[in-house]
């Protein structure tokens, strides 16, 4: 007989922490979804089971067999999709939340870099982290890339990855730090030493290390070397570019001249190159993470899906900062879906015509949003879509509300009609950590305390002049 997982439902609805239907080491099966597998061999599969057996989706097809033990959530009605990958947050931020939603690329520079960053604790960047993983992993995101260029000490670091360690959830921790003078600090030991001590001989964990470094200040010799760095250990790296006024192609061209640039490599934004550093970024096999919200909102340039398009660039998506986006894939997703169709048809009708096709299809996005995010990470042999044999990173959409039927297209349902209330399960490494709309194991009153407690001491060190003027900016506060 079958044991469903409604079967130890608690009098509220929720099955909630201790219950034992989704108790470690018993599989999961979903029951008669609509599976949206992102595999480009399976494509959509209506009516149609998945077995999950310990991190592992196991099986994929009609009328599976439940194992003796199975928990089976009836998933008829339901989409069911891979679990969104973000290849770019800067998790340390999250305190700030909304505080920058008007703000333009140099009032952001002016008041988050320059005048506030440095006052952040080891014990905010925890705070922060902590809570947007939890976060994340609610909204249907089980891959982060915490860009932690705020980790300006080795303590800042430690904190930073012991909350991605402490957090549910898969993370990438990207070693930054933007505070420092040059980028000696990637060299001085302090890599290494976190390398030693949480990374190694543990090639699976949820979290894993790469490096993000910012080349602002041209080619240096300790740009090189930190590059060098990064190349000697098989290090990931990501680097933000293409950013207009700020970033040009000269760092394209200094990070080929390198040897840096290769799959491992992602560009973030890219949204003002030539199509000459296109060229070079599709010669080497570099990457991209594009941030629509922030790039069209801050100022940064247009979305580069047009170019990724045009050279064969592999393109993820990411979603930034909190200080003014939403820190949600789906208007990700539909952000990056409208910037490349404004521009398509406005550039066909700057000619005269009106354009015949959208040559940006939903489905692309969504893989952008799913497979393209775990390629970026090089993680594409374990998640991005749901195949035999790769990890159970899974999200399944209920859409029982009235505006949220019928589905004709699940994949354009989920980039355009679907949002974070229809979020009703996510598993992540096969663990059961939302269902029914409710996280769980995963200590959400913690996180809100300590955010809470952070931007208490924050706001406690900036005068309340500065954070009108940021809350209202006008052009006589920006900085020069
Ligand atoms: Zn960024």
């Amino acid at each position: 007989m079958e044991n469903t997982a409604s079967g130890t439902e608690s009098g509220s609805g929720a099955v909630t922490a201790g219950d034992d239907a989704f108790a470690s080491g018993r599989p999961v099966l979903f029951r008669g979804a609509t599976v949206v597998t992102m595999d480009p061999g399976a494509g959509v599969l209506p009516d149609t089971d998945v077995l999950v057996r310990g991190t592992t989706i196991e099986s994929v097809g009609k009328a599976l067999e439940a194992p003796a033990d199975a928990a089976v959530i009836e998933a008829a009605g339901a989409l069911l999709l891979p679990g969104f990958v973000d290849t770019h947050r800067h998790m340390w931020q999250a305190p700030l939340r909304g505080i920058g939603v008007d703000w333009t690329m140099a009032q952001y520079i002016e008041w988050l870099m320059i005048k506030w960053g440095p006052l952040f604790r080891p014990e905010d960047i925890y705070a922060a982290n902590y809570m947007t993983m939890v976060e994340a992993v609610n909204d249907g995101i089980t891959t982060v890339t915490d860009w932690s260029h705020g980790s300006r000490t080795p303590e800042h670091a430690d904190a930073a990855v012991d909350a991605l360690f402490e957090a549910p959830g898969r993370a990438r921790f990207a070693y930054g730090n933007v505070f420092a003078p040059d980028l000696g600090w990637v060299v001085d030991g302090r890599v290494d030493q976190l390398l030693k001590a949480r990374f190694s001989g543990r090639p699976d964990q949820l979290v894993t290390l790469q490096m993000a470094v910012d080349i602002i200040y041209g080619p240096t010799d300790d740009a090189r070397e930190a590059l060098k760095f990064a190349r000697d250990r098989d290090l990931p790296v990501s680097t933000h570019a293409g950013s207009f006024g700020l970033l040009g192609d000269e760092q394209i061209k200094f990070l080929q001249e390198t040897g840096s640039l290769s799959p491992s490599y992602t560009l973030v934004h890219a949204s003002s190159l030539s199509d000459d550093a296109f060229r070079i970024i599709a010669e080497t096999g570099a990457q991209l993470s594009i941030s629509a919200e922030s790039e069209l909102n801050g100022g940064m340039g247009y979305a580069a899906t047009t170019q990724a398009r045009r050279f064969g660039v592999p393109v993820s998506l990411s979603l930034d900062t909190e200080v003014w986006g939403s820190g949600d894939m789906f208007s990700g997703m539909r952000a990056t879906a409208n910037a490349d169709r404004a521009l398509a048809h406005l550039h066909s009708q700057q000619g005269g015509e009106a354009l015949a096709i959208n040559p940006l299809r939903a489905q692309d996005v969504l893989e952008y949003a799913t497979l393209g995010g775990a390629r970026a990470l090089g993680l594409d042999g374990i998640i991005g879509s749901i195949t035999p044999g790769k990890r159970a990173d899974l999200v399944m959409l209920r859409l029982d509300a009235p505006a949220k039927t019928p589905v004709n297209n699940p994949a354009g349902h989920i980039v355009f009609h679907a949002g974070r209330g229809d979020v009703d399960t996510v598993l992540v490494d096969g663990r059961v950590l939302k269902h029914r709309g409710t996280l769980i194991g995963v200590d959400q009153s913690r996180a809100r305390r300590l955010v809470d407690e952070s931007l208490q001491y924050l706001r406690s060190q900036i005068p309340d002049e500065e954070w009108e003027q940021a809350l209202n900016p006008s052009a006589g506060a920006t900085a020069s």
